[in-house]
């Protein structure tokens, strides 16, 4: 089922039939786009047609973060928040157990380094076909290695909106699979990044610990979550 925030429509799913989506997509003969959304990229929305585009045209969006979840109980609907880090985690989970080949495209050398080891070393029969750091000029030649890995699961984190626009470019040059912009997910797999406690995560206060773990984030959430909410109350659209 989808709900609609702001024009945009949103999969208003568990956790697990947003796995299940996922999964069938990877199976279907088309490639995919999952979008893990949060305000910044309603933000994006309202400066860049392109960006909505996207949005309109990507098979999943799932909301991540918090600030998604408060936009939809001010619409009165109950959403579950799905991180995309855990999401993409499990698709890997999936894929191995399934055999198919995956690819990370993504961060700096180091940290997909380390992250690619850690990930193989912690989910058994993961096959990663392919991956590079996310800096890179010609893309042309990344779809052409993800093309010849035969990736399934394609996990892309290059920031937003660039990993966006890199997903949504390959839809039309890849062979069928599913890819995902995992933003900083690289970072946390990698050990750079801690995720906060679990009781942080159960109470969907992530952010809250994140803010005060790293004080620089403050200006990036204090203006742009209580201006988001001011924006879903004040919409006038349908
Ligand atoms: N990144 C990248 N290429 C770029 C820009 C960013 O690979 O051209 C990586 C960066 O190293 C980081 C990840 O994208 O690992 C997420 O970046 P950021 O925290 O800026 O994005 P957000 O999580 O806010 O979407």
């Amino acid at each position: 089922m989808t709900v609609e925030l702001m024009g945009i429509q949103i999969n208003n799913c568990t956790f697990e039939e947003g796995v299940n989506i996922g999964m069938d997509l990877i199976a279907s003969d088309k490639v995919s786009q999952v979008v893990t959304i949060n305000p910044e990229m309603y933000n994006e929305s309202n400066i860049n047609e392109s960006f909505t585009q996207i949005l309109h045209e990507a098979e999943l969006v799932i909301p991540d973060g918090v600030g998604i979840k408060i936009a939809l109980m001010l619409k009165g609907i109950n959403a579950q928040r799905i991180p995309g880090v855990d999401f993409a985690k499990r698709l890997l989970e999936e894929c191995a157990k399934k055999s198919y080949p995956v690819a990370i495209v993504g961060s700096k050398e180091e940290v997909i380094t380390k992250a690619v080891q850690n990930l193989q070393n912690t989910i058994p029969n993961l096959n990663i076909a392919y991956y590079h750091n996310g800096y890179f000029d010609n893309n042309d030649e990344i779809y052409e290695k993800l093309n010849q890995s035969g990736a399934k699961l394609i996990l892309a984190a290059l920031g937003s909106p660039k990993q966006e626009f890199f997903i949504y470019n390959a839809k039309k040059i890849l062979h069928p699979c599913l890819m995902i912009g995992i933003g900083g997910s690289l970072d946390v797999w990698s050990g750079a990044v801690k995720r906060a406690p679990k009781i942080f995560q159960k109470l969907g206060l992530e952010w809250l610990y994140r803010t005060i773990s790293q004080p620089e984030r403050f200006k990036r959430i204090f203006p742009t979550l209580p201006l988001f909410l001011l924006k879903v109350i004040t919409y006038r659209g349908k």
